[in-house]
């Protein structure tokens, strides 16, 4: 017999109970595929609230995760925690209540596009790539522009081709 997922519940138990509360804290390895980078989700806590209705059940949902992030300016490892709420309603006409989906999806969405390691943080040099917050340079990368960074690589790219 398959063992019985923690996140699958049964519509009958849950209206003939009135309802149901579950806390659980899967293995990260069960969601990670919902993250671009496969090993970000570091924790994750799901927190489940079912009320029963008429002719439905409406479920109150919360996800917290802590994810292991890269600072958008100096490439360092940042790891912090998200969380965000998601309700959801199954119609009577459904057997199983199947919450991964939307738990998955929700997770998905926590990962933000941009983080930052400091809110002051330096980033690295355009011109040598050291971290600034912990290195100094005598490179002027305030006056460097990252336009003129990209005219370079395309000439060089220019120069590749003609010598193919
Ligand atoms: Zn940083
Ligand atoms: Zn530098």
């Amino acid at each position: 017999m398959q063992q019985k997922d923690p996140f699958v519940f049964s519509y009958a138990e849950i209206k003939a109970e009135g309802g149901r509360r579950a806390v659980i804290s899967p293995q990260p390895a069960a969601f990670a595929d919902a993250f671009e980078t496969p090993d970000a989700l570091k924790k994750l806590d799901v927190e489940l609230d079912f009320s029963v209705g008429g002719d439905s059940i409406l479920l109150e949902g919360k996800v917290k995760a802590e994810l292991s992030l890269q600072c958008s300016r100096c490439g360092d490892p940042v790891t912090r925690s998200f969380e965000d709420s998601f309700d959801e309603v199954y119609p009577d006409t459904v057997e199983y209540i199947d919450t991964r989906e939307v738990i998955r999806e929700t997770a998905a969405l926590l990962a933000p596009i941009k983080v930052l390691c400091a809110e002051n943080c330096k980033g690295r040099c355009l011109v040598c790539g050291i971290n600034r917050n912990r290195q100094t340079c005598s490179c002027k990368p305030d006056h460097a522009s990252p336009f003129e960074a990209l005219k370079g690589l395309k000439v060089r790219q220019n120069d590749d081709k003609k010598k193919l």
